[in-house]
């Protein structure tokens, strides 16, 4: 797979169009692919990490692999299915060679490796090869494994699948065959979130490169992404206001006070529930207070006050008295029909 890319990122330059702006965490990501590294994206919510691993999954070329839920390679069937009655073999596009797993604290071995299906084992036996169903570092096999949320699940599992990512295969529990687990890898993890986490060990980081994912860089890129990704109704959105919907979240997002920190999903709902008010107004056209409107509603649960400022005001009261002030310093009253 990275003489692949090596051919295809010599040729095209622009080849995650689907994200906007990051030109740093896709330029960092193609220098890993080059080299077959396994890559772990850390940036906030919200920032188009799954986007980018899907699009790397969509870059693959499409292959020719046996129609088996091991996508066993045609020239050298292992698993049960295969060895049995060799399926057909089929067209296998990138996008259809992408797996994703939620890291969660309940995540067990048996949901990346497999199992044995309980109708299957009564019917070959339970030791049988066949009552085994493989799990998604089977289906990966020849695609990307795509690990969300990789510092929520257990360490025993992170050191199974580092196992797996050395040696590019995996043994089933009784039976000694090495089935192939060969994938690109790439792990997510959220920088701000603190419960629940597990600190992924020396040991283990030491195996990967990290890419840092940033919010949008500017209130531009931060715009058309809003206005590709949201819900929109017939109602005019002047321009100047929702760079001024866009203005606001970025001033909540770096405010000193602020600890959690208002992502992309907060501007694109300003930019659906101000529509939203003014569709319920009647009118074709947004105005301020129907951004006013949504305000709270929107942002009060996303964000959370350092803890000396939070005693003293809750969310909504310095989301209020911050719009406040924000929208007099823009005259965003005082331009009549706004
Ligand atoms: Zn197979």
């Amino acid at each position: 797979m990275k003489e692949h890319f090596r051919k295809l990122f010599v040729k095209e330059k622009e080849c995650f169009s689907t994200i906007l702006g990051q030109a740093r965490a896709k330029k960092e990501i193609k220098s890993a692919l080059l080299m077959g590294r396994h890559v772990i994206i850390v940036g906030p919510p919200g920032v188009g990490k799954t986007t980018i691993a899907k699009s790397i999954a969509s870059l693959l070329p499409d292959i020719k692999l046996l129609n088996c839920s091991f996508h066993c390679s045609p020239s050298k069937p292992l698993c049960p299915a295969c060895l049995k009655k060799k399926p057909a073999a089929k067209l296998f596009k990138g996008s259809e060679r992408f797996i994703r797993v939620q890291g969660s604290p309940d995540l067990t071995a048996e949901d990346l490796v497999g199992d044995i299906d309980p109708a299957a084992a009564l019917k070959f036996g339970p030791q049988s090869i066949e009552a085994f169903s493989p799990g998604k570092i089977f289906k990966a096999n020849q695609g990307v494994l795509f690990f969300d949320e990789l510092n929520r699940c257990p360490e025993k599992i992170q050191n199974s699948l580092l196992q797996v990512l050395e040696e590019k295969s995996a043994t089933i529990g009784p039976y000694n065959i090495d089935f192939p687990a060969n994938f690109i890898f790439i792990g997510t993890m959220n920088p701000e979130e603190t419960a629940a986490t597990e600190k992924l060990s020396d040991v283990f980081l030491d195996r990967f490169d990290v890419v840092h994912m940033t919010y949008p860089e500017t209130n531009k890129i931060e715009s058309e992404i809003v206005l590709t990704k949201s819900e929109k109704l017939d109602i005019d959105f002047p321009k100047n206001l929702l760079t001024a919907a866009i203005d606001f979240v970025r001033l909540v997002r770096e405010h000193k006070d602020v600890l959690k920190k208002p992502g992309v999903r907060a501007s694109m709902g300003l930019f659906e529930r101000a529509q939203a008010n003014a569709y319920l107004a009647n009118r074709k056209k947004v105005n301020v207070s129907d951004l006013n409107e949504a305000i709270l509603s929107v942002l009060s649960h996303r964000i959370e006050l350092k803890p000396s400022v939070k005693y003293l005001q809750s969310n909504e009261e310095f989301l209020s008295a911050l719009f406040n002030n924000f929208s007099k310093s823009k005259n965003l009253h005082g331009g009549g029909d706004l």
